[in-house]
Order: C-alpha cells, then sequence, then structure tokens
C-alpha cells in the first residue's frame, strides 16, 4: 500500500480531489505546492492508515514507518536540515487532517524533534536561543498535553509562577536563560507526574505524535462532533507532518489566519489576523489580541496597533497576490492560514472558508457577476436549511447566552417576550401592546388565538410535528417544544428552568432555530432580503421542475406564503378555521347537537363563516390552485377537557355541566389518531362534508366574479384507506357542486383528490386512483401509520434512538426513504398507472424539508408543500435538486 504522499518544491503527489485520501488539508498543501505556492515541504499519510492503526491496536505498522521515514529523508534534502540532529536540525509539524473539517476537535503537535541537543543548534543556526529555548518549552508541552496526557494546566501554572517571581507580565519579556530555566521546570514536573522522562529520541517523538493524532480521531469530543455532523467513523483522519516554519522567530516573524472575503458580510475584502512573533497556538488561544491584516480592517475594527498592510508591506502584498489566486483556483472563498518567518511567506493551509447565510449569498452573487461561477453554481452554493437565518429575527451571535432550558427547534427565528399561561392572557396582553411568550405543557387547538398574539411560544411535551410546532411553522412564530428540562407550574404561574424560576410576567427569549430558552432580554439582528436573496431565488426557480406550494390556512398565512414565492396551496386545514373568535362555540354546538336535525342548523350558521374564508382565500391566490381539505381530526378536540372549561363552556351554551361531561366523555377514544377522525366523520355525518363542499363552491364562484380569474378547487379527502370511503364522499361532493352550478347558473370545474396517509391507501393506489384526481402524500400520518410510531409521543424516545445510533434522522422531520419512501414510490407508481396525468404532490412536515425535497423529485412528484416560511427553501431544495 502507499501509505505516504509528498509534497515540496513545487512537485507533489496528491491534489485537491483527492481529499478522501488524504483528508481536506493534505489534498489542499499537495494542491498549494503544485500550484508552486511557497509551503514547506512534507508529506500525508492517507486516512485509511487511521482505521489500520485501530485494527492493529493502536500500533504503527512497520511498513508504513518506513514510507514515514523515507518521506522525512525528501524533506531533509529539500531543507537541507537533519531531522533532529546536526548542526541544522529540522523540526516537524504533526498535524490531524480529515476528509471534512472538525475544528479544533483533533491534536496538533508542533517543533517536533527538539531536544537537549537540538534546541543549541536550532539556537546558534537562528542567531538566537531565547527562540530556541521558547519553542523548546512549547514543545515539550504540547508533547506531554497531547502525547503524554498530562494536561495544560500544570504547565501554565509553572509558567505562571515563574513570571510572577521573575516580574513579567507578558510572555514575550522572558529571556533566553528565563526560558531554559522553565524547560527544566517542564521536564522535572513530567517526571514527577508519570515517572518517565520526557523522550529526547526523535524517532520516539514522533512515532508518539503520529499515533496520538490517530487516537485523537476517538477522543470523546471528537466522537461527539462526528454523530452531530454525521461524519462516519470510518471515515479516520490523515496525518500531515512539515518541515516547521517560524512565526516566533523576531519582529519579522508573524502567523495569522485570513479569508479571501469577510466571512460574515461577504464584502469581497481580504479579511484577518495576525500576531507578531508568535506561533499558530497563540492566535487560537487568544492570549494575545490579534491584529488586523489589513489598514481597512485596522480602521474598522478602531485597533491602535499596526496592520500587516503597514508593517510588513512586501509579504503582505505577496499574500495579497497568493490569496487572489487561491480563490480564482478554487473559484470559492478561502480560509487560509499563514506564518512569515523572517520576511519569508509560507502558506500553511486553505479551504473553503465556513460563512454566515448573508455571507453565502453575497459571496455567491458577486462571483456569478466576476463571471467565475455560474448562476446554477451559486444556486448550489447555498445550504436550503440556512435561509432560515434570513426570514426571522435572531439573537445577535455576539451575545452571550443564559440558557435556562432547552428543547426542540420547532420554529426558527427568536422573539423575546414575558411569560404567560394561558392563550386568554395572551390575547389581553397583545391587546394592551404588550409582547409575551406563551407557555403551555402542550398546545390544543383552543390555544390558538393565544398562539396568534404570541411573540413565541414554548411547550414541555410534544414533538417536531406537534400541535404546537405544525400551527407556529405554519404561521412563522418562533417556537420550542418539548423543553423536558423545565417545568410548567400553571396553579402557580410559575416556570422552573435551569437554577431559576421565573414567574408570569418575568421576560424570557426564545431561540427557535436552537431550541433554547434565554433569560431576560437578548439583543437580535432584524431579518433583511436584500437583492442577493432574490437573485437567487429566482435562478432557483429557473431551474427547479417541482413546483412549490403552501401549506395555509387563512388569508394572511397565504399573503405571507406568496410573499415568499408559493404557486398554489397544497393543503388549507379547514379545522383550523373553527377556532377563530366565536366559531368554536357554533361548532360545539355542531357536535353536542342530538342528531341529524341540530346539527345541519348549527353547520347553517358556519356555512356563511367558511364561504368567507374560502373567498377571501381564492382571492388572494387569484386563480393559483388551491387544496382544500375537508375536515380531519377527531371531534372531541373541538371540545373542553378540564372541570373548569367544561362548566364554563357548558354555562355559556346553556347546558348542564353534568351532561356536557357525558358527552365530552362518550367522545373519549383512546387513540385519537387511528380512531374517529378523517373521511370516517364523513361517512358518519355526511351533511358535514355537504356544508364545506357547499362552502368552497359558493365561494370560487364569488372569487371568480371578484377576481376574473377561474377558480379550480381542489377538494381533497383525508385518512382514505378504501376506495369505497372516497366512492361515498366524493358522490356527496359531486352532488353539492351540480346544486350550486345550476342555481349560480355556471360551470366550476373542480378535482376532488385523496391524501395518502395510510399504508393501505398507498398499496391500493391503482384501485384508490380510479376515484381520484390527484393524490397528496400526507407524510405526517404516513410516518405515524408506517412506523407504527405516535407523532404526538415520538419525543419521549427519538432522541434516545437518536444517541444510542438506532436511528439517524427523525423520521418526522426528514423522511424515512427506505420504508415510508418506498410506499409513497408505490403509490406514485400505481397511481400513475391507473391515472397517467395524475397529480401528485406532499404536503407533510417533510415537504419543507430539503432531504425529502431531493427524494421527492427522484420519484417525480408534481410538487411540495410547506408552511409558509419554508416556501423559500423548498423552492431553493427542489432547484438543486435537479441541478
Ligand atoms: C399529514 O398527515 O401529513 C398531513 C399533512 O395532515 P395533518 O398533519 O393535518 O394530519
Ligand atoms: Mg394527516
Amino acid at each position: 500500500t502507499k501509505w505516504v504522499y509528498t509534497f515540496g518544491n513545487g512537485q507533489a503527489e496528491g491534489r485537491a480531489r483527492d481529499k478522501e485520501i488524504l483528508g481536506g488539508k493534505g489534498a489542499n498543501l499537495a494542491e498549494m505546492c503544485s500550484l508552486g505556492l511557497p509551503v514547506p515541504p512534507g508529506l500525508t499519510i492517507i486516512s485509511e492508515a487511521c482505521s489500520t492503526y485501530y485494527k492493529n491496536g493502536r500500533k504503527i505498522d512497520r511498513a508504513l514507518k518506513e514510507q514515514v521515514l523515507a518521506g522525512i529523508a525528501g524533506i531533509e534534502e529539500i531543507t537541507g536540515r537533519r531531522f533532529g540532529a546536526g548542526k541544522q536540525p529540522l523540526l516537524l509539524s504533526v498535524r490531524s487532517g480529515a476528509r471534512v473539517s472538525m475544528p479544533g476537535m483533533m491534536d496538533t503537535v508542533l517543533n517536533l524533534g527538539l531536544n537537549d541537543e537540538t534546541v543549541q543548534a536550532l539556537g546558534h543556526d537562528a542567531g538566537d536561543a531565547r527562540f530556541a529555548w521558547d519553542s523548546y518549552r512549547r514543545f515539550i508541552q504540547m508533547y506531554a498535553d497531547v502525547v503524554m496526557g498530562l494536561g495544560n494546566d500544570l504547565f501554565e501554572e509553572i509558567l505562571e509562577d515563574e513570571k510572577g517571581r521573575l516580574g513579567h507580565e507578558f510572555d514575550t519579556e522572558l529571556n533566553a536563560s528565563e526560558w531554559q530555566h522553565v524547560v527544566s521546570l517542564y521536564k522535572a514536573l513530567i517526571e514527577e507526574e508519570l515517572d518517565e522522562a520526557f523522550p529526547q529520541d526523535p524517532a520516539v517523538q514522533l512515532w508518539g505524535a503520529v499515533g496520538a493524532v490517530f487516537s485523537s480521531w476517538m477522543s470523546a469530543r471528537a466522537v461527539t462532533y462526528r454523530h452531530l455532523h454525521n461524519i462516519p467513523e470510518a471515515w479516520g483522519t490523515a496525518v500531515n507532518i512539515q518541515a516547521m516554519v517560524f512565526g516566533n522567530l523576531g519582529n519579522a516573524s508573524a502567523t495569522g489566519v485570513a479569508f479571501t472575503r469577510n466571512p460574515s458580510t461577504g464584502q469581497k475584502l481580504l479579511y484577518g489576523e495576525f500576531l507578531v512573533n508568535a506561533q499558530g497556538e497563540d492566535v487560537v488561544a487568544g492570549i494575545r489580541t490579534p491584529q488586523s491584516i489589513t489598514e481597512e480592517g485596522r480602521i474598522a475594527s478602531g485597533s491602535e496597533k499596526p496592520s500587516m498592510e503597514k508593517l510588513m508591506p512586501e509579504a503582505f502584498a505577496e499574500f495579497g497576490r497568493i490569496c487572489d489566486r487561491l480563490e480564482a483556483h478554487y473559484r470559492d472563498m478561502q480560509d487560509i492560514e499563514f506564518t512569515i518567518e523572517r520576511g519569508k511567506l509560507w502558506m500553511l493551509q486553505t479551504r473553503s472558508g465556513k460563512r454566515s447565510t448573508r455571507a453565502a449569498m453575497k459571496i455567491a452573487v458577486d462571483m456569478v457577476d466576476e463571471g467565475v461561477i455560474t448562476e446554477e453554481e451559486a444556486v448550489l452554493r447555498i445550504e436550503p436549511s440556512t435561509l432560515d437565518q434570513l426570514l426571522h429575527p435572531t439573537i445577535d451571535p455576539r451575545v452571550t447566552r443564559q440558557v435556562i432550558g432547552s428543547g426542540l427547534p420547532a420554529s426558527p427565528g427568536a422573539a423575546t417576550g414575558e411569560i404567560v399561561f394561558t392563550a386568554e392572557e395572551a390575547v389581553e396582553a397583545e391587546s394592551e401592546g404588550r409582547k409575551v411568550i406563551l407557555l403551555r405543557v402542550e398546545t390544543s387547538p383552543e390555544d390558538i388565538h393565544g398562539m396568534h398574539a404570541a411573540e413565541g411560544i414554548l411547550t414541555t411535551r410534544g414533538g417536531m410535528t406537534s400541535h404546537a410546532a405544525v400551527v407556529a411553522r405554519g404561521m412563522g412564530i418562533p417556537c420550542v417544544v418539548g423543553a423536558g428540562t423545565m417545568r410548567i407550574d400553571a396553579r402557580n404561574e410559575r416556570l422552573i428552568g435551569v437554577g431559576v424560576t421565573l414567574k408570569k410576567g418575568d421576560v424570557i427569549t426564545i431561540d427557535g432555530s436552537a431550541g433554547q430558552v434565554l433569560k431576560g432580554e437578548v439583543p437580535m439582528i432584524q431579518p433583511e432580503l436584500s437583492g442577493d436573496f432574490g437573485r437567487i431565488m429566482g435562478w432557483a426557480d429557473r431551474a427547479r421542475r417541482m413546483t412549490v406550494r403552501t401549506n395555509a390556512d387563512t388569508p394572511a398565512d397565504a399573503r405571507a406564503a406568496r410573499s415568499f414565492g408559493a404557486e398554489g396551496i397544497g393543503l388549507c386545514r379547514t379545522e383550523h378555521m373553527f377556532f377563530e373568535g366565536e366559531r368554536i362555540h357554533v361548532m360545539r354546538e355542531m357536535i353536542l347537537a342530538e342528531d341529524e336535525k341540530g346539527r345541519r342548523g348549527a353547520l347553517d350558521k358556519l356555512l356563511p363563516m367558511q364561504r368567507g374564508d374560502f373567498t377571501s382565500l381564492f382571492t388572494v391566490m387569484h386563480g393559483l390552485p388551491v387544496t382544500i381539505r375537508l375536515l380531519d381530526p377527531p371531534l372531541h378536540e373541538f371540545l373542553p377537557k378540564s372541570d373548569e372549561e367544561i362548566a364554563e363552556v357548558a354555562y355559556a351554551m346553556g347546558m348542564e355541566p353534568s351532561a356536557l361531561r357525558q358527552r365530552v366523555d362518550a367522545l373519549h377514544e383512546f387513540n385519537p389518531m387511528l380512531g374517529h377522525r378523517g373521511c370516517r366523520l364523513a361517512i358518519s355525518y355526511p351533511e358535514i362534508v355537504e356544508m364545506q363542499a357547499r362552502a368552497i363552491f359558493e365561494a370560487a364562484v364569488a372569487a371568480a366574479q371578484e377576481t376574473g380569474a377561474a377558480v379550480v378547487p381542489e377538494i381533497m379527502v383525508p385518512l382514505v384507506g378504501l376506495r369505497s370511503e372516497l366512492d361515498y364522499v366524493k358522490a356527496k361532493i359531486d352532488a353539492v357542486a351540480l346544486d350550486v352550478m345550476s342555481e349560480a347558473r355556471m360551470r366550476i370545474d373542480y378535482l376532488v383528490g385523496t391524501m395518502i396517509e395510510l399504508p393501505r391507501a398507498a398499496l391500493r393506489a391503482h384501485v384508490i386512483a380510479e376515484a381520484a384526481e390527484f393524490f397528496s402524500f400526507g407524510t405526517n400520518d404516513l410516518t405515524q401509520t408506517t412506523f407504527g410510531i405516535s407523532r404526538d409521543d415520538a419525543s419521549a424516545f427519538i432522541p434516545t434512538y437518536q444517541r444510542k445510533g438506532i436511528i439517524e434522522h427523525d423520521p418526522f422531520i426528514s423522511l424515512d426513504f427506505d420504508g415510508v419512501g418506498e410506499l409513497i414510490r408505490i403509490a406514485a407508481e400505481r397511481g400513475r398507472r391507473t391515472r397517467n396525468d395524475m397529480k401528485l404532490g406532499i404536503c407533510g412536515e417533510h415537504g419543507g424539508d430539503p432531504a425529502s425535497i431531493h427524494f421527492c423529485e427522484t420519484i417525480g412528484l408534481d410538487y411540495v408543500s410547506c408552511s409558509p416560511f419554508r416556501v423559500p427553501i423548498a423552492r431553493l431544495a427542489a432547484a438543486q435538486a435537479v441541478i
């Protein structure tokens, strides 16, 4: 096996594209070297060697050692120095480098090869004994920490004591003999703590360091990081061994990091920091305050310390040229590490720089304008899920967060307000102009008005598809759900969090993007949909095949969604309208009616309200397709639950509380999600369907007259499992349609379709398609019914499943391609076999999830439908799926 790839002197065995073998750092070092840039010569041990190291019981293979030594001989030849020996000793850096960067997760050893002899030689050769002893003590400290496992603290203590004793404030004030003394103290510390001497043999040091870098792949923090970022363990890390160059060789030496453009604004301006007379670790450690690279940066930061541009103009000029060259070569903003050794510039690393969403937008658009990338490439450069950051206020990244609780990030954005415990209080506060966060154990449809009135919503129970989560996302209100570390004591109006107890009226901030609850008010950054956003979205729209609709229940939602670019409504959940204002009373009257006659009486009152809703919805959508779903939830969701609520409602309805209680109990279900809901309600109470159908058709007539645009309502029947269910409901709808058309003397085109939410419906799609004119995949229920996992209770164990590696993703957030996806594939294929022009869409929460949208593209769905604030995400993801 070829374990080692060398680079140096303008030649390299590897290339940038070899990241999988050489890791990101190694591949880019090879590439920079081939470009003729000044890179210290070195070698990369391939990442596969890391797995071999573990297979061999954490031992370094003979063959690998031989190849490394041969590579080091090459470095000796190029530099004219000898590793760990002679008058001009060669020192090495040993650094990790995985396929993707894992910042700060793994280990590095610098100045390797120093010992009691070479430190003298280095001092003579450099003409600077102080530098040599400083390097030696850095090496001992780093090696003891990384390889010998002694930690840093004891060394820092010694150094602090020495500085105190000598009356120095800064490290830079120690002279050669003072550093020499620190070295002797460090060595004594190691012997005392570990009963072994600091290794003097450079070969021992080398293999110790290589082994430590491999071992750091399995360190606890690296393992956690990989879990969080879905990085496979099998990748392993490569190891880069390079000739040291020194940024701590006096005042003409320096080390620093830079971005070729500003990573937070995207402005095309070199942006970075450096430290004079320092090694890389000093910049990261934040012990000294770094200086700006450019004059402009220095002025902007208000710093007194001179910029690199002023201080080292030649090195700065060369650095600027190299940055331009690297950016043009990689066609992306670069994050660069460099060192200047006595005026000579050396490049130590380059990679694509991490950036804020705003910066990503600006950089992509600028690069299109500069002719560097195509519009399609620009579309691919934006991570769709990050668009959330642009559409909502977010917490200023500079603030320190005082987290008092955490839960699931159910609806993005941040909000601040006084805490209230009931929907009524939220509504009252809003009318008084106060901003509130609504706290509930979990929300129910009865809380809708309070949710509307609140700035943000926090629940202590429930998952990503719980009522609170779905509704908040739909409204674009920040929401954290399932904050199990917090407790709501509603009786005493208290919220008990980590280390604090808050009472009604106290102010909190929730971060719905991070799932955090913070104490007090926190500075925010307001959203701004700049021109860059619009241009990228325009390019995305040109590229995509699928259309993007929205899940909207109200004209306000629909209006918001259109402003985000929605091309229709894929799901209007009619039941949400029944909670608005006074309607809940009429709805209850209908549910509590003794017989059909009583129900029809109440339905007659609901009809004009529904018609009005649909008319406004059709008017806002102005001829775009609108899918309206018939009533879906079990009826008891509309009824009061607690004794207090029952007493209140009974009073309002002129009923005996005990009679109401009896009715509520009669409607109780053990498993409501699998109970009397969906089309089952329509079959039990056809008069409800008739009312809804009439409202829809009459609204279509009214809206067509108002806007002049033809309205083609799409009526959707929920929770169908049998074709005969759909036949029954469709017959009712068709009959009403005929009535309304003859009354209005006008033809109305409409479609009747069904949701596919049950495995049986998916399997029997070819038969159901004989009656259904379209399918919309209700993947919330389909996931629930395929897995047999309650969507409302999943949060109790899904996180455990993820932590234990049983499943990778929450299937209620990102579609389970293998199981639920297979059912969708089957249904799409079978449905189209019967009706080849059948329109297929998805309206579960997955319709706004980029990975799921990709899947929808691969199986050829016509559209995805998602909550208004996710519409831009879906537009972008749908485009990326075809590019
Ligand atoms: C679904 O089940 O995916 C769906 C869209 O319907 P709801 O979430 O209202 O049950
Ligand atoms: Mg459903």
